[in-house]
């Protein structure tokens, strides 16, 4: 059976209020300029030629798509899309308490938190900012607007946060939030080895104290996800390697509009330059459908040496 694709990931900005250290240099990042960056328009043509192929889920994300303007406008746009069912975001939170409101009027349904620690000080120590209180207002308000489900993602590190893994169940129970552990992805310049621990050694952490039963229904997204029989909640656990790979329906949309199946692959397809010189519908839908066609054969490892900047590229 031919391959289908129904998941898109739209990075909306490359820019961020934040600086996590494993994400984004503090100083020095050559922003993309905005001229290049996909304008709503354009991405509401892409999104219509990639719904005629299929494509029902959109995740958007950036950089931080929060600081992207009239993001609500765009929530809009796209929900209005015909066979799009269903719109999420992936944030760190802190413009929720200001946007969250507009967001779900807009037709957004779900949406991922972004949170690597439960303590003021270290928290701002990860992102170089002082915005921790924004970042739980803006869970709250996640909650309160009826995003469902609310996920929390945290990207463990050893000697940063690994000593909160338990913390972080606790708190996911106590607010009925999914919890998804991430394992640190070597992709980023950024990356350190001695910050790397394998996700199994999370789950072995957290087995400790909790007793976690394989769930059921696990998706086609990369996580892995488990019933905590305590407090009945659902824990993720996200690791790269080739059966993730195997697993993985993502393609994503850079904010200059490059097509990536892969988030590894170093040069996607750059449907932006296609728009700006008039080619048809039908004849980019062709030209997508041959790259989409050969996502089931690509695993991260093609592309396991080039680095880039996971903010540049949507996570
Ligand atoms: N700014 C938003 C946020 O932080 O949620 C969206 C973009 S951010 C790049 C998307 C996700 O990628 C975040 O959950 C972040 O923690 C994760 N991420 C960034 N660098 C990573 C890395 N090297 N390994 C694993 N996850 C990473
Ligand atoms: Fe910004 Fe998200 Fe990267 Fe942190 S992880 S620097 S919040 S893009």
């Amino acid at each position: 059976m031919e391959y289908q694709a129904s998941y898109l990931r739209l990075s909306l900005t490359d820019r961020c209020n934040f600086r996590c250290f494993y994400c984004m240099p503090e100083a020095g990042i050559q922003y993309i300029r905005r001229n290049e960056v996909l304008s709503f328009e354009e991405i509401a043509k892409i999104v219509h030629i990639f719904a005629a192929l299929g494509i029902k889920h959109l995740r958007i994300t950036g950089g931080e798509p929060l600081v992207r303007k009239d993001l609500d406008r765009l929530v809009e746009i796209l929900a209005g899309i015909d066979d799009i069912e269903d719109i999420s975001l992936t944030t760190n939170g802190s413009l929720l308490p200001i946007y969250a409101e507009g967001l779900k009027g807009a037709g957004l349904k779900r949406v991922n938190i972004s949170l690597d620690s439960l303590k003021q000080d270290k928290f701002r120590s990860i992102t170089k900012t002082n915005a921790f209180y924004q970042v739980m207002e803006g869970i709250d308000k996640a909650i309160e607007v009826g995003f469902q489900p609310v996920k929390l993602n945290v990207v463990v590190m050893g000697g940063i946060n690994d000593d909160e893994i338990n913390d972080f169940v606790d708190f996911a129970l106590a607010r009925g939030l999914i919890l998804r552990f991430i394992e640190f992805m070597r992709i980023t310049p950024l990356w350190r080895s001695d910050y790397f621990i394998p996700i199994e050694e999370v789950k072995r952490i957290c087995e400790k104290r909790f007793k976690l039963r394989e769930a059921g229904d696990n998706g086609f997204g990369p996580a892995r996800y488990f019933e905590v029989e305590r407090g009945g909640g659902r824990l993720g656990f996200i690791k790269t390697d080739e059966e993730n790979c195997k697993r993985c329906c993502r393609l994503r949309l850079t904010c200059t509009g490059e097509l990536k199946i892969c988030l590894f692959e170093n040069r996607g397809l750059a449907l932006k330059h296609f728009l700006s010189e008039g080619v048809d519908d039908e004849q980019i839908m062709k030209i997508i459908k041959a790259k989409v066609l050969m996502k089931p054969d690509v695993t991260y490892k093609k592309w396991e040496t080039s680095k880039i900047y996971i903010s540049q590229i949507g996570g």
